[in-house]
């Protein structure tokens, strides 16, 4: 039986905090929820119990013990019996979590879509707000916008009697094992893919449509968005939260932007519109004006003519997920590319050229395709006669990759670089038809990295967009009429079936590659990591490697942003170009049907061989 205590029953350690509510939860265990929402298990020690066995018990583990005498003043002195000591609630071992959660919210209720929590009124004492909520069922406290958004909520603070949704895939394991099983078999893969990035902030699955549920990386996250209309036109208005800026959290989240001369033009225009005088200093919860022109589709209202032809084509392409097993990569052709190379040196922000570390993740994906798998590797590009991964951090530079045609192209012009690179892939794939292979046992992953605005950070993966794929199209010249590959085929048109399975198989590829980068620790692009085509000065085009490339499941991985210096950082060391490399082979395996593992213990390769 729970009652509410008047009086405590036992001594409390130093300096108790005036608790707002007490609950008894059995003899000898105190919930305490005090004035700023903080929640505690006082417990007394057991006969003879030292710090690390009350740890134990009531936390699992003897780590927490640290964390429990900081709790407690220090507790320089040891446990005394017949005092009760204050256990944070985060600490807590998963089963007595969930006690002292029910024992606190007796109205909250396990459903199937998530956990319903009712907020409790504490009389005049601290408010509940969404960020403890948050704290409380998910983890994490920056999980907030997410919740906010489930519940279509505008404020942070609650109040008594509401009742708010903790979304299924948010939710700690020991609240998600409350919840009856799930009707649709494919949000077990977002829970685990949430499961896994328990310390990464807000990911909002709302897997409402069939393409957000096949693909979860894919899916747009929901932004309580207001829409208004007036003399300069139809607009949405975003409040801004705490923390967020303009360009990040307005610009770059809804107008799907990511150059920074785009980012900062498409600021100040929204800043106009807004009546915002200066940007740097902006009041948490003013309405942001976006005009619809500038909205990405996704984020438009319901029934927009854009936003409906988005959805259609998105759920066009998600009819056609990958469906090939082939475990250990049996059968299965990678056809490497790392951008650029040569004269072509890419993006170069601070001395660091593109070329040189997308090859050498490159090198790295390779030789890990090799010694742990069974596929068959084709590259695209060499640098002089360099095949193996560098030994050092900092890379050496090179001009001397080369376009493997027939005969080789050293890159002189970067745009003969890229064509020449999906006339060779066009012909692999071919060669690998004729003998048979399945079109779908064939994939082509090219190997960027991006510099955009210095506020975006993380992998990005582009697909093919089926509509912008249309036409005929074939290069002209001698140095294309001098290559076998261009002699094989020169003009390439496809059809609209297989432009829309081609961009669902993609999408499918490109979400496996993203939660291996999730779980191997490695940054994700936050709003937007998977996008089917660039958007740049207000034109929009799937890049040429893709949009004229034969294979079916084909993707270009940006594996970070150059301009960001932390990404920039972390890419000048081979650790993370390693990381980097595991993670694109563990996507592969994914894609593939292998269980999801670390790469290292795959034995396959031998045995497939
Ligand atoms: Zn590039």
């Amino acid at each position: 039986m729970v009652g509410v205590l008047l009086a405590a029953l036992a001594l409390l350690a130093p300096s108790p905090p005036r608790a707002a509510i007490r609950v008894e939860l059995e003899p000898g265990l105190v919930v305490s929820l005090d004035e700023e929402q903080r929640i505690y298990l006082e417990a007394a020690p057991e006969e003879g119990e030292g710090l690390w066995a009350f740890s134990r018990r009531l936390c699992g583990d003897s780590a927490a013990s640290e964390a429990i005498a900081e709790a407690n003043g220090g507790l320089k002195r040891g446990l005394h019996a017949g005092v009760r000591y204050r256990v944070p609630y985060r600490l807590l071992r998963p089963e007595l979590m969930v006690s002292v959660a029910r024992s606190l919210f007796g109205e909250d209720l396990a459903r199937e879509d998530g956990w319903h929590h009712t907020v409790r009124g504490f009389g005049d004492l601290a408010r509940e707000n969404l960020w403890r909520v948050s704290q409380w069922f998910t983890g994490n406290g920056q999980n907030f916008p997410a919740i906010r958004a489930h519940n279509r909520l505008i404020e942070e603070e609650l109040t008594a009697g509401q009742r708010v949704v903790v979304p299924r895939e948010l939710l700690l394991p020991a609240f998600r094992d409350l919840l009856p099983p799930s009707s649709s078999p494919r949000k077990a893969v977002a829970t685990a893919l949430v499961t896994a990035l328990a310390t990464e902030p807000a990911v909002t699955t709302e897997a409402t449509s069939r393409q957000e549920a096949t693909h979860p990386e894919a899916a747009p996250a929901r932004y309580q968005l207001e829409y208004r209309k007036d003399r300069g036109g139809e607009y949405a208005v975003y409040r801004l939260g705490p923390g967020e800026a303009l360009y990040s959290s307005v610009v770059v989240r809804f107008t799907g932007r990511l150059l920074a001369e785009d980012v900062n033009a498409l600021a100040k225009e929204v800043a106009r519109r807004s009546g915002i005088l200066d940007v740097t200093d902006i009041p948490v919860g003013y309405r942001v004006k976006i005009p619809f022109d500038l909205l990405l589709p996704e984020h438009l209202p319901a029934g927009h003519p854009r936003r409906s032809e988005y959805e259609a084509a998105m759920a066009a392409s998600a009819r056609f997920g990958n469906q090939v097993q082939a475990l250990g990569l049996t059968g299965v052709t990678v056809i490497l590319d790392a951008g650029h190379g040569g004269a072509d040196s890419g993006a170069t922000v601070a001395g660091v050229w593109e070329s040189l570390y997308v090859y050498d993740v490159m090198m790295r994906v390779r030789q890990l395709l090799e010694n742990y798998t069974a596929a068959t590797v084709v590259m695209t590009v060499q640098d002089g006669d360099r095949v193996l991964p560098e030994d050092r951090d900092v890379l050496s530079f090179s001009r001397r990759h080369r376009v493997l045609t027939t005969p080789p192209y050293p890159i002189e012009t970067a745009a003969i670089g890229t064509n020449l690179r999906w006339y060779l892939a066009n012909s692999i794939y071919r060669q690998q038809r004729k003998k048979k292979v399945d079109a779908k046992k064939v994939l082509f992953l090219s190997l960027h990295a991006d510099s955009l605005h210095p506020s975006v950070r993380g992998a990005m993966v582009y697909v093919p967009d089926a509509r912008l794929r249309a036409g005929t199209y074939g290069r002209s010249g001698a140095v294309y009429a001098s290559r076998k590959e261009y002699k094989e085929a020169p003009k390439v048109s496809y059809s609209a079936k297989n432009r829309v399975q081609s961009e669902g198989l993609s999408r499918d590829l490109a979400d496996d590659l993203l939660r291996a980068f999730r779980r191997r620790g490695l940054a994700i692009h936050k709003d937007k990591p998977i996008r089917e085509k660039i958007i740049r000065r207000r034109q929009q085009y799937v890049p040429a490697v893709l949009r004229y490339n034969a294979v079916p499941a084909k993707v270009l991985l940006e594996l970070c942003n150059l301009s960001n210096e932390k990404d920039r950082r972390l890419l000048q060391t081979r650790v993370q170009r390693q990381k980097m490399a595991q993670a694109v082979v563990e996507g592969l395996l994914g894609y593939y049907g292998e269980p999801r593992r670390e790469l290292e213990t795959l034995q396959v390769a031998e045995a497939a061989r």
